[in-house]
C-alpha cells in the first residue's frame, strides 16, 4: 500500500489516516487535485519521513494526535530554525474543545479544520501550506547560500591575512582619519609596534620623521581635497621612518588609494631599503675608487708620455738629421733607416696606449671643426701609397657617391678611423688589392649625413671563431699574427671605441683565407658650402708676402733638454731662421724684455719656471707695456692628453706642438704665424 500511494516529490503530503479505507480516499481526492501524497501508517512513520526532510504539510486527525501529540512535537522542534512545518488537523464535528485545540495549537504551525468539510477547503487550505512551505525553503535556500558567503568571506579574509603577514613588505592601511586599519607582521616587525598596540590608532607621527610626516599628510590631505585626483604617492619614495625606540631608518613607501563602501582607505606598502643604500653606498665608494684609479692611470701614462717623448724627439730629430748628411755609407744609411722605423713603431705604440687610455678614462674630446671628406680621403689614400707600392697591390678608391659639402666633426678621429683600417688591410694582405669605398647616405635629420666607409681587401681573412674577440684590446686572432705581421692588438679596439664615440657603429665581414671587409658608419652634420673665395684671396695675397728665404728673423726657443735644444736648434737654422735658447722660463721672460723675436719655441714643462707660467708673464709684461702686437708663443708639449691644447691657449700661447715633431709640422706651425704676422701689419697698414 505504501508503494502504490507512494508519490516522491520533495513537495509531497504525509497523511496519517484513522483507517486504510480514509487514507485511500484521501490519497484519491489528492491525486485528483494533482497533489503529491504519501500515506503514513503511524505518527512514527510520519516523525521519520519529517527527519528525513522529505514533507511539505501534514494532514491528520484530531483523534490520532490526542494521546500521541508528544512525540510529534519532539521531531518538529528537532527540526532546523527555518522549517516550520504545516500540520492541517481535521477536527471532529463542531471543532474540539478549548484545551484540545491549545494543546494542538502548542505543537507548531497548526490549522484546525472543522467538520463537516467541503473538499475544496481542504484542497484550498493544503495549497495554502504547500505555498508556506515553499516559502520555508526559499528561506531554508537563502540562509544556506549566507551562510555560504559569510564561509567564503571567512575564508577570503584568512587568504588576505595569510597573503599580507607573508609578505616581504610591511603593509598599513590608513582610514581617512589617519587611523591604523590593517597593520602585518612585517610592519610589527620593521615598526617594533605590535598589531593590538596600533589598530585605530592615528600612527603616522610617531611612524615617521616631521618633516616625512608632513610630506606624506599634506599628499593625503591634497588628495583627500582634490577628490582623489593628484595622488603623487603612487610611485615609491624613500622616507626616514622611526621604529617604537625612535631608531630612524630609510625606507622606500608605495600609498596607494582604495575606496571602500564609500570610504577612502590608503594602503601602504613599506620596505626597509638600510642594506640596499649601504650596498649602494659601497658601489659609489667602489666607483669613485675605480675612478680614481683610472684617473691615476691616466696620469701616470700621460706622465710615462711625456718621459718617452721627450728623449724620443731628440732620436727621431737627430736621426733625422743624420739621414740628411751626404758622406753616409750604405750600411750606415741602412741603420738610420732602422732607427727610424724602430722609433716609429715605438711611437705609434705609445699613441694607440695613450688613446686606449683616453677612451677608457672618457677622457675623449671630439672636436667639431669643419672638413672635407674627399680632402681627407684623398690624405689617407697619398698616406697609404707607399706601402700599397712597396707590397705590390691594388688600391682603389670609389667615392663619387660623396657630395661636395663640407661637414663638421673631428677629421683627426676620422682620419685615425680610415688609417687603422687601411693599414690593417695592407698589413694583411699579400696579393690582389684594397678597395676603399666611401658613400653618403641620408642621416636621421635633414641636417645629418651617415658616411659609410668600407674597407675591403682580398688578404688572409679572420676565422669565424675570432672574430668576436679582435676587437678585444691586445687581441690579435692568433698568434702567429705577431710574428709574421707585427702588431699590439689595439688598433681595432681603438677604431670600434673611437666610432661608438663618434655616434656610429663598425662591423666586419670576412671570410678565412679570402679576405676581410671591415665598414664603419658615422653620423656628420652638413656644412652649405662656404664661399671661401676672400679667404683664399687673402691667404694667397698674404703668402705671396712671405719671403722664399725668410729674413734673418729671430726665434727664442725655451728648452731645458739639452738634445731636444740640439734639434730644435738645428731645425729652425735649417730654415734659415735665427735661433737664441733660454734654458728655463725665467730666462724667457727677461730675454723676451729685451730682445726682438719672430717668435718663441716654449717647452712646457720645465724645471724653475715652466712654459705656462713664462707665457703668463710674457703676456702680463706685454700689457703693461702697452705693446700692440702680441709675440707669437708656440708651446712644445710632451704630453699628448686632451686638455694639453687647452691648457696652452688658456696660458695666452697662440699654438702648440707635440713632440716628436716632424721637421715639416714645426715649419708650417712657424710660417703660419709668420703668415698671420704679416696679415696683421697688411691690415693695419689698410686701416692707417
Ligand atoms: P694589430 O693589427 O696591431 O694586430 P688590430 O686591433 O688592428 O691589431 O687587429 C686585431 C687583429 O684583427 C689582428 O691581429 C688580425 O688578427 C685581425 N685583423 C684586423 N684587420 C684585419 C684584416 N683586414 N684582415 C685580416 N685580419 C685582420
Amino acid at each position: 500500500m505504501k508503494n502504490t500511494l507512494n508519490v516522491h516529490t520533495p513537495w509531497r503530503i504525509l497523511v496519517l489516516a484513522p483507517t486504510p479505507k480514509d487514507a485511500e480516499f484521501t490519497f484519491k481526492i489528492l491525486k485528483n487535485e494533482g497533489l503529491s501524497t504519501l500515506v503514513c501508517q503511524n505518527l512514527q512513520e510520519v516523525c521519520d519521513e519529517i527527519e528525513q526532510g522529505a514533507a511539505a504539510a501534514i494532514l491528520t486527525e484530531e483523534v490520532i494526535l490526542s494521546d500521541k501529540s508528544g512525540v510529534l512535537e519532539k521531531t518538529l522542534h528537532a527540526q532546523p530554525v527555518w522549517s516550520d512545518l504545516p500540520l492541517i488537523v481535521l477536527m471532529p464535528t463542531g471543532g474540539g474543545t478549548p484545551a484540545t485545540i491549545q494543546q494542538l495549537q502548542a505543537i507548531g504551525n497548526m490549522t484546525l479544520l472543522n467538520r463537516p468539510l467541503q473538499i475544496s477547503t481542504l484542497i484550498s487550505t493544503l495549497n495554502a501550506a504547500l505555498r508556506d512551505r515553499k516559502r520555508q525553503y526559499y528561506q531554508r535556500d537563502y540562509l544556506i547560500e549566507r551562510e555560504h558567503y559569510a564561509l567564503a568571506l571567512e575564508e577570503n579574509e584568512k587568504f588576505t591575512r595569510s597573503v599580507i603577514n607573508n609578505a616581504l613588505d610591511a603593509v598599513i592601511m590608513l582610514d581617512e582619519q589617519g587611523l591604523i586599519r590593517e597593520w602585518n607582521t612585517q610592519a610589527e616587525l620593521l615598526f617594533r609596534w605590535e598589531r593590538h598596540e596600533v589598530l585605530m590608532q592615528p600612527m603616522l607621527p610617531k611612524m615617521l620623521t616631521q618633516k616625512h610626516f608632513n610630506l606624506l599628510n599634506k599628499s593625503i590631505n591634497d588628495y583627500l581635497r582634490s577628490g582623489g585626483d593628484h595622488f603623487i604617492l603612487n610611485k615609491r619614495v624613500e622616507f626616514s621612518a622611526l621604529n617604537k625606540n625612535g631608531f630612524v631608518f630609510p625606507i622606500e613607501l608605495s600609498l596607494t588609494a582604495q575606496s571602500l563602501k564609500g570610504e577612502i582607505f590608503f594602503i601602504g606598502f613599506i620596505r626597509d631599503i638600510t642594506q640596499r643604500i649601504a650596498a649602494e653606498q659601497q658601489l659609489i665608494e667602489a666607483r669613485n675608487a675605480a675612478e680614481t684609479a683610472n684617473i691615476a692611470k691616466t696620469e701616470f701614462l700621460a706622465n710615462m708620455s711625456h718621459e718617452i717623448r721627450t728623449p724620443m724627439n731628440a732620436v727621431v730629430g737627430l736621426t733625422y738629421l743624420l739621414a740628411q748628411s751626404k758622406s753616409l755609407t750604405e750600411q750606415q744609411k741602412k741603420f738610420i733607416d732602422t732607427l727610424q722605423m724602430s722609433a716609429e713603431t715605438l711611437l705609434a705604440l705609445i699613441n694607440d696606449l695613450l688613446d686606449i687610455a683616453k677612451i677608457e678614462a672618457r677622457s675623449v674630446k671630439l672636436e667639431q671643426i669643419p672638413f672635407s671628406v674627399t680632402t681627407l680621403v684623398e690624405e689617407v689614400v697619398s698616406m697609404m701609397a707607399t706601402r700599397v707600392k712597396e707590397k705590390g697591390l691594388v688600391f682603389t678608391v670609389n667615392d663619387e657617391n660623396l657630395k661636395a659639402c663640407e661637414y663638421i666633426g673631428d677629421p683627426t678621429r676620422l682620419r685615425q678611423i680610415l688609417m687603422n683600417l687601411c693599414s690593417n688591410a695592407i698589413k694583411f694582405t699579400e696579393k690582389g688589392g684594397v678597395d676603399l669605398t666611401i658613400r653618403c647616405k641620408p642621416g636621421a635629420d635633414a641636417q645629418t649625413d651617415l658616411i659609410c666607409i668600407s674597407v675591403k681587401d682580398s688578404g688572409i681573412g679572420i676565422a669565424p671563431e675570432h672574430i668576436k674577440t679582435i676587437f678585444e684590446k691586445f687581441v690579435q686572432a692568433d698568434t702567429s699574427i705577431n710574428r709574421k705581421y707585427g702588431g699590439t692588438g689595439l688598433g681595432l679596439t681603438i677604431t670600434k671605441k673611437l666610432t661608438s664615440v663618434m655616434g656610429g657603429e663598425l662591423i666586419v665581414h670576412s671570410e678565412l683565407g679570402k679576405g676581410s671587409t671591415f665598414t664603419v658608419t658615422l653620423p656628420f652634420t652638413i656644412i652649405q658650402k662656404k664661399n671661401n673665395f676672400i679667404e683664399t684671396e687673402k691667404g694667397v695675397e698674404v703668402a705671396a708676402l712671405i719671403p722664399s728665404s725668410p729674413p734673418e728673423a729671430c726665434i727664442l726657443l725655451v728648452e731645458d733638454y739639452e738634445p731636444n735644444r740640439l734639434v730644435a736648434h738645428t731645425f729652425l737654422e735649417k730654415f734659415g731662421y735665427l735661433c737664441e735658447v733660454a734654458n728655463n722660463g725665467i730666462e724667457a721672460v727677461e730675454k723676451v724684455k729685451n730682445g726682438n723675436y719672430l717668435a718663441v719655441l716654449m717647452d712646457v714643462q720645465m724645471q724653475t719656471m715652466n712654459g705656462f707660467e713664462a707665457t703668463r708673464l710674457i703676456r702680463a709684461n706685454e700689457k703693461k707695456y702697452n705693446k700692440i702686437s702680441s709675440l707669437p708663443i708656440i708651446g712644445m708639449t710632451a704630453h699628448a692628453l686632451s686638455g694639453d691644447k687647452e691648457r696652452c691657449l688658456e696660458a695666452g700661447m697662440d699654438d702648440y706642438i707635440c713632440k716628436p715633431f716632424e721637421l715639416e709640422d714645426l715649419k708650417k706651425k712657424i710660417e703660419c704665424i709668420q703668415m698671420a704676422q704679416l696679415r696683421k701689419k697688411h691690415d693695419l697698414s689698410a686701416c692707417i
